[in-house]
């Protein structure tokens, strides 16, 4: 099971999801609806197209066809007719061998027998007389054919030929079945005088089966049809089908038509299964194209939801303050967060891969990490936060608080270890500033009641000073008087009395000095403040074997101040001044105080012969609790300012030429 693993309470085994490389994935392209559209479309009118393709192929293959049929009818009507005219030719021979040429009866018979028999179309040959009477006939009857000068129309046709003078057809007559007669008139002439006629009978059954060769059989049905429809002749019996491609063409000579219709219609069998294969294929296509798109589309809602979690989790690990770092077994850095990278200043391409000494170890602690990390990779480290000191990019040092777990894989195997990482440099400077403090105000109330404690001291100190001084004078008085008393005992009351009153003074500055009182500010000469500060310091000076020169000037106008304050200030100033020369050789320790009249006002300056004011100790030396000595307190400055501040006088300081630093403090005058 997976567990979220918060920076600071990470003490069991957590788990990282491994989505870094979905940082180069792209956000998901949004597919166009036309695009999806397209190949339904196109899917759509492809078995329209295919359909259209297959009807014109189909088309022109019916055109194909049908211009064979025409040239095919063409060439069977030619034949037809060519067989027609000769046999009329042919019977005008024979005609003009009774009529003309008076030929024996029997060579004109044998000739008509073998006319018949080579035509292959011709069943009966006869001679009319120029009225029309049978003058004979070859065969001399027919099973089922009507006498031939019988019917109306053959009289019709007899006449014209004979009037014209040249063969003419009778129309088609005893039709049965397939089969049906019809005549040829050929009439010949004598001294342009009709003689008679030659008459052909055909069979227009024989005619059309005898000239239509096998193959135009084969392939087509061919049939003479009279303007009633009925079929006079048909080289088939079997009818022709209903849409099998034909053609028809009137044939002159008997003012009947030839019908040509070719056998078996072109089958749409083919291009039917073919187009309901494509129909099918194509169906296929849309179904196979709608399961593409729904399953592109899952994916994409999928990516989409994924890359959307990626970018919340990195939210989320770029706006954390917590450094996190995941390391193999071996130790080596698997994965760093922005955080912790801010942290050591080096980037995430440094880090990942990098193995122990890690850059970031300080090398003063680098035992103790290196400790750490061994027993962290042991799996006997602590479960508790370990505090080790690294270092930044930029060398700088910081302390920080790592809490180390197991990292666990997805499948629950143990694969390194995740460290979550806080800098607490900034917590450790406040913590240390705050025991620097605490020990500043404690050693402050330890002044404070020091103060107290001169003050009260210097109170009762005061008394037996007095009464000290007073019986010294008193017993001077009593053995000055004597003239027995040797001048020495007098001359060493005289100074026990002088110490005794100087005493008394030292008593009573310190009184002033330490007593608890309001600022109170009155028009005071400075001299007797000098003068009253040197006294409290100079014991020191002496100890510092540093050498004291006041510079009074003698015109100084007073100055509306307080008493004490100013002393308070001029003892710090001298005080540092003291301190600054703590390395300078001790013949040159000198500090001197000068008071002169400057810009309406007194300047009091205090220069000493110390080591000058480094300038990032004189950005910050009016700060409170700044200080660069072992023991100092940082106050002093500080206090000194708000006092000027409350004079409203002027605190400042220069660099002496000749080494050290001089102080100066402007009072305005009294008014
Ligand atoms: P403290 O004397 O307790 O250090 P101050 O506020 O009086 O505190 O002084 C602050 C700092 O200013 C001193 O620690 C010292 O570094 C610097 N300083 C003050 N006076 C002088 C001086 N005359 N020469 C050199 N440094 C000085």
């Amino acid at each position: 099971m997976r567990r979220r693993c918060t920076a600071r309470a990470c003490s069991g085994p957590v788990n990282v999801p491994v989505l870094a490389n979905l940082d180069t994935l792209k956000p998901p392209l949004r597919t166009p609806r036309w695009v999806w559209r397209l190949p339904w479309i196109a899917a759509a009118l492809l078995p329209v197209v295919i359909g259209v393709l297959l009807w014109l192929l189909y088309d022109n293959e019916r055109e194909e066809q049908r211009l064979a049929l025409i040239s095919d009818v063409l060439w069977i009507e030619q034949a037809l007719r060519f067989q027609m005219d000769r046999n009329a030719e042919q019977l005008g021979i024979l005609g003009a061998d009774l009529f003309e040429h008076d030929a024996d009866a029997r060579t004109r018979r044998l000739r008509a027998q073998s006319l018949i028999e080579q035509s292959d179309s011709l069943v009966q040959i006869a001679w009319l007389d120029p009225q029309g009477r049978v003058l004979e006939a070859v065969p001399p009857s027919l099973p089922r054919a009507a006498p031939f000068a019988a019917a109306r129309a053959q009289h019709e046709a007899l006449r014209s030929a004979a009037r014209l003078g040249r063969p003419l057809y009778s129309p088609p007559y005893a039709i049965e079945g397939n089969d049906a007669r019809f005549d040829v008139y050929v009439p010949h002439y004598r001294a342009g005088t009709l003689a008679g006629v030659t008459v052909g009978v055909y069979s227009t059954y024989t005619l059309i089966t005898q000239t239509v060769p096998w193959w135009f059989t084969e392939r087509y049905r061919l049939s003479l049809i009279d303007d009633a429809g009925t079929v006079l002749a048909a080289n088939s019996a079997v009818p022709a089908e209903r849409n099998a491609p034909s053609y028809q063409l009137a044939f002159e000579p008997l003012g009947a038509t030839l019908r040509i219709a070719a056998h078996g219609a072109s089958t749409r069998l083919v291009p039917g299964v073919l187009m309901g294969t494509i129909v099918l294929l194509a169906a296929a296509i849309l179904l196979s194209l709608r399961a593409v798109r729904r399953h592109v589309q899952r994916r994409l809602s999928a990516e989409q939801a994924l890359q959307e979690e990626h970018a919340f989790r990195k939210a989320m690990e770029d706006s954390l303050l917590t450094g996190l770092r995941a390391r193999d077994l071996t130790g080596r850095i698997i994965y760093v967060n922005p955080a912790f990278c801010r942290m050591v200043g080096w980037s995430a391409e440094e880090l990942i891969g990098r193995g122990p000494p890690m850059p970031y170890w300080a090398p003063e602690t680098v035992e103790q990490t290196v400790a750490v990390h061994d027993r962290i990779l042991a799996g006997s480290g602590p479960h508790e936060a370990v505090e080790v000191r690294f270092r930044r990019k930029n060398g700088e040092r910081f302390d920080a608080l790592i809490y180390e777990a197991p990292l666990i894989d997805a499948h629950g195997r143990h694969t390194g270890w995740m460290g979550s990482v806080l800098d607490i440099t900034a917590r450790k400077r406040a913590e240390e500033l705050y025991r620097q403090q605490q020990e500043k105000f404690q050693f402050t109330a330890r002044l404070v009641t020091l103060g107290e404690m001169a003050s009260m001291l210097a109170h009762e100190l005061n008394q037996p000073l007095s009464a000290i001084s007073s019986y010294t004078t008193g017993t001077l008085n009593v053995l000055e008087q004597s003239p027995a008393t040797r001048p020495e005992v007098i001359e060493t009351l005289r100074k026990v009395v002088a110490q005794a009153q100087r005493a008394g003074q030292v008593i009573r500055r310190v009184h002033e000095f330490a007593r608890r009182r309001e600022p109170r500010l009155e028009p005071c000469v400075l001299p007797p403040i000098i003068e009253d500060t040197i006294g409290l310091i100079e014991s020191i000076a002496r100890s510092r074997a540093v050498r004291l020169r006041i510079d009074v000037a003698p015109d100084l106008p007073p100055a509306c101040v307080d008493r004490v304050m100013i002393e308070q200030v001029l003892l710090n100033l001298i005080r540092n001044g003291i301190d600054a020369m703590a390395h300078t050789p001790e013949e040159a320790r000198l500090l001197a105080v000068a008071a002169a009249a400057w810009d309406q006002g007194v300047r009091l300056s205090v220069a000493d012969r110390g080591g000058g004011i480094a300038p990032d100790v004189a950005a910050r030396m009016y700060e409170p609790f700044f200080s660069t000595k072992e023991d100092g307190m940082g106050v002093g400055l500080s206090i000194c300012r708000s006092i000027t501040e409350l004079h409203r006088g002027r605190l400042w300081f220069e660099a002496r030429a000749d080494g050290g630093t001089v102080f100066h403090l402007w009072l305005p005058a009294a008014a």
